[in-house]
């Protein structure tokens, strides 16, 4: 087993802006020694293409992205934000090469299910998990694909992705006033309440699994985003760490009662305890070692 970072990877952010690239770095250090963390390789162009819209692509390798996107992508565009996005989609598409290899497959990076086709959006300017199942297609890979969203926010961008391709199911639990204010049809959508604690998500999360357990997933994606801690800046939910814990234990022994190769992916975590963010993210990838490997 193995595991990606993009933690080597910075780019220049505004004083003050709340984009989280402490963390990268952090989790990849709480998780030395337990697994190889190998920095994560650039994705191939040509899984971009297979994605994303070539007009799209095309502008953000040439002029870049016009004023308007930028605001709604929320970071300024520069080549070290390309560069990142670059390896960050290259680390979700390794990873998913390792699901179907090893079984598990790990990114300490990814998640960003805010990019559409044709445009980015939230932080997102490749959807890595839409170019890393594009690839699998590409080398052969024909089974269903199920990707379960746990992040506080709802996976816009995977759900237009995937809205007219029967062999890929789509599940976001997230609060329902958490951005994205326009959401997008996934397979399945569960939006909860501000503040919901522990016990309702858990149950929450418990039904859901259960419904898509009838789609028979042959490779499953994770997006364990954190930003459902209480405390999060942009997540309206107050999960505790604990509740995280059983969360993220509840899909991989969901998991592997499934059979399924799994790939996680990091997705957001922006709370106002920065310990609180790294803390839980690492434990994540350490219960799913634990569990699974
Ligand atoms: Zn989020």
């Amino acid at each position: 087993m193995r595991a990606y970072t993009t933690a080597h990877l910075a780019f220049d952010l505004p004083e003050g802006h709340p984009f989280p690239l402490y963390k990268y770095g952090g989790v990849a250090e709480a998780l030395k020694g337990l697994l190889p963390i190998l920095p994560a390789p650039e994705v191939p162009r040509e899984a971009l293409f297979m994605a994303h819209d070539p007009v799209y692509l095309e502008r953000l390798f040439g002029e870049g992205l016009s004023r308007q996107e930028v605001l709604r992508l929320g970071l300024p565009f520069s080549p070290g934000l390309l560069r990142r996005a670059l390896h960050a989609a290259g680390g979700t598409v390794a990873a998913a090469e390792d699901a179907l290899t090893l079984g598990l497959g790990l990114n300490l990076a990814g998640g960003t299910h805010h990019a559409f086709p044709d445009r980015a959006e939230g932080y997102s300017l490749f959807n890595d998990v839409a170019v890393a199942v594009a690839w699998l297609r590409a080398r052969g890979f024909v089974g269903r694909v199920l990707v379960v969203d746990l992040d506080a926010h709802q996976g816009n961008g995977t759900a237009v992705f995937f809205q007219n391709d029967p062999s890929v199911f789509t599940l976001s639990l997230h609060g329902e006033r958490n951005y994205p204010l326009k959401k997008e049809q996934s397979d399945l959508d569960v939006g909860l309440p501000d503040g919901t604690e522990d016990t309702l998500y858990l149950r929450a999360l418990e039904e859901a699994l259960e419904r898509a357990q009838a789609f028979r997933p042959a490779l499953v994606f994770y997006n364990a985003g954190v930003d459902v801690l209480r405390g999060d800046r942009f997540g309206r939910l107050a999960l505790s760490l604990e509740g995280v814990r059983q969360r993220d234990r509840a899909v991989f022994r969901w998991v592997r009662r499934l059979g399924a190769p799994l790939v996680v992916v990091m997705g957001g975590g922006y709370n106002r305890d920065p310990r609180l963010t790294v803390a839980a993210h690492a434990e994540t990838y350490r219960l799913a070692l634990s569990s699974l490997a």
